[in-house]
């Protein structure tokens, strides 16, 4: 089947939704895919809140500076500037929409501390902030009457002429293959954490937009700039938001010690989030960490605080490990959390591929450079997501209709039909995945250094190859979970593929980026972007691209 539109939003979490309500408010047609139903989306996971300068004393120049110390001085200082101005008006724009934010005794709207911020500015729903926001803009996105293709998995981006038509997927309840045609696509198909195992991102964010667009020639900017949060729950992964320290929590030792002191004096737990997992990490090393973990003690708090701000947190770590974090400390270790990098784009969405655009955690602006602040992601994906669906609207304006595809939909049919068809011979998804995220946890993790990029690449190679030999478990074609879940995993390979070059580029250490072969941050060098380009064949192509500074000059980073 072939179907058109004008506009095709790949991806439902909030940067997709946000795309798709401002390119259908634009008077375009626009219809999203997505993977799974728009509020299984991983944005709905989102524990802790979202920033905005609002509240009297904070000033979007004092988070624009907070975000760009962040980044380590890799961000893109026009785009912060852009998403730190117009961060209050998306926060009110939820509002008003439904979101029904915290608010104080005076009934004015409440904010809490996060890391790396120098004012209290994330706004929030308990520690359901992302599954609040998720519900609102799905209601908005039914009430504008977007078409939503759900439960239908992209397995390539259609390009025509050099542009980007559409996109082939497969609808997995009838198990077709089918060509949506438009005449702009958004890739809103968040971040690719499952490269990592373990990880607290759910098990659908695989990288699929960011090796599609990948594979149709758009560069990727920043992917060795892996986030690595502080506190992620003991053997499960899960996340324990930053909003308990937010909150006041504790981050102890072994001896009871709050050993950020010696890290970050002036900050203590609210340093960056890149600062404390490698403090983490050297105190877990030096033997003063308990069973390769720290303690996050809440238990100051207070019963009231922890049951009505951060109820969702409480009961993980009693289902998962038994404990009630009323009474007693919880141990966590630093787990992948969030993708930097992404695909390569303008303020305004686009990339480098005409009708091509990409918003949220798989694109890559960029607003976080080496390190994203806590609740800075969220806002990403509303500010970039609104951009991107003005700006495809306005293309779709000025382009001519739809190349025709039937032969493209034909080669996506073989494709998909010659995998099915591969007899088994040994390999199975779920034990190279499972590999996969070892490794790259392993190698590509908080420290890094050449000799393990390097065995880290190999065994990415070695794992491709391998890949070629999966078979697909189920030969049926309803809900043919076994079929995406092996084209998944060749996603991941390909963006495994891209950090492991960025990080074996870029001689030294800044942001998430630690080597422990060049210890210091070398700006005369360094202050740029890495860009990876596919390259058929061979190794990919890698270009630098000058960070943009406008008005704050990089200097010493301390918190
Ligand atoms: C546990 C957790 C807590 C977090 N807490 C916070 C927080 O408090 N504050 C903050 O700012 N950030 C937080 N983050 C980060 C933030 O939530 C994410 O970066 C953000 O929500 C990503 O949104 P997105 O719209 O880009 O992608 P997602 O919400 O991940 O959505 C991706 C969409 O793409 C679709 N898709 C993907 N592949 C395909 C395919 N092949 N075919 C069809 N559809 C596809 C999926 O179905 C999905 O709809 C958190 C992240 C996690 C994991």
């Amino acid at each position: 089947m072939i179907v058109d539109h004008d506009v095709i939003v790949l991806g439902a979490g909030l940067a997709g939704m946000r795309a798709a309500l401002e390119a259908a408010r634009n008077g375009v047609n626009v219809a999203v895919v997505s993977k799974v139903h728009p509020v299984r989306s991983h944005s709905g996971a989102a524990q802790g809140g979202i920033n905005a300068a609002l509240a009297p004393g904070d000033s979007w120049e004092i988070h624009a500076f907070d975000t760009i110390k962040g980044s380590d001085y890799l961000a893109d200082q026009d785009a912060v500037e852009i998403m730190t101005r117009e961060a209050p008006q998306d926060i009110i724009e939820l509002e008003h929409m439904g979101v029904i934010f915290y608010r104080d005794e005076e009934g004015k709207l409440g904010t809490r501390a996060f890391g790396g911020a120098s004012k209290a500015r994330t706004y929030f729903v308990g520690d359901i902030t992302g599954q609040a926001l998720l519900y609102t803009l799905y209601d908005q996105l039914l009430k504008a009457g977007v078409k939503v293709y759900e439960e239908c998995f992209a397995t390539a981006l259609y390009m025509a002429g050099g542009e980007c038509r559409g996109v082939t997927a497969i609808d997995m309840l009838s198990g077709e293959l089918n060509l949506i045609r438009a005449k702009a696509v958004i890739i809103a198909s968040g971040g690719a954490g499952r490269l990592y195992e373990p990880s607290t991102n759910a098990l659908i964010c695989t990288g699929d937009g960011i090796a599609l667009a990948y594979r149709a020639g758009a560069p990727l900017m920043d992917m060795e700039m892996v986030q690595y949060h502080p506190t992620t729950l003991k053997g499960s992964g899960f996340l324990m938001t930053e909003a308990a320290r937010g909150e006041g929590a504790y981050l102890l030792n072994k001896d009871g010690e709050r050993f950020m002191q010696r890290y970050a004096p002036k900050m203590m737990e609210l340093a960056s989030r890149d600062v404390v997992s490698r403090a983490e990490t050297i105190e877990i090393a030096e033997g003063r960490g308990i069973d390769g973990n720290v303690l996050l003690d809440l238990r100051h708090l207070g019963r009231d605080v922890i049951l009505t701000k951060l109820p969702q947190i409480h009961e993980i770590a009693l289902d998962f490990l038994g404990i009630d974090m009323i009474t007693d400390p919880v141990p966590v270790r630093p787990g992948m959390h969030y993708m930097m990098g992404g695909i390569r784009t303008d303020v305004h969405g686009a990339t480098s591929i005409p009708g091509l655009y990409a918003a949220g955690e798989c694109a890559c602006v960029s607003v976080h450079g080496g390190n994203r602040l806590g609740a800075n992601s969220l806002l990403d994906t509303l500010v970039f997501g609104r951009r991107s669906g003005r700006a495809a609207a306005e293309y779709v304006r000025r382009t001519s209709p739809t190349a025709t595809g039937e032969d493209f939909l034909a080669a996506e049919q073989r494709r998909i039909a010659d995998l099915m068809a591969r007899p088994y011979a040994g390999e199975t998804h779920a034990r190279l995945r499972l590999e996969l995220g070892t490794l790259m946890d392993a190698k590509v993790g908080v420290y890094r250094n050449e000799e393990g990029l390097m065995e880290a690449l190999t065994g990415v190679h070695e794992l491709k190859r391998r890949y070629g030999l999966v078979a697909v478990g189920d030969k049926g074609r309803i809900y043919n979970q076994a079929l995406t879940f092996v084209l998944e995993l060749g996603y991941l390979l390909d963006c495994a593929e891209a950090v492991i070059h960025g990080a074996l580029t870029r001689k030294e250490s800044r942001g998430a980026q630690a080597r422990t072969d060049f210890p210091q941050r070398n700006d005369a060098e360094w202050l740029k972007h890495i860009l990876i380009t596919h390259n058929d064949g061979g190794p990919p192509r890698i270009d630098f691209q000058p960070v943009t500074i406008t008005k704050w000059q990089p200097q010493e980073r301390t918190y």
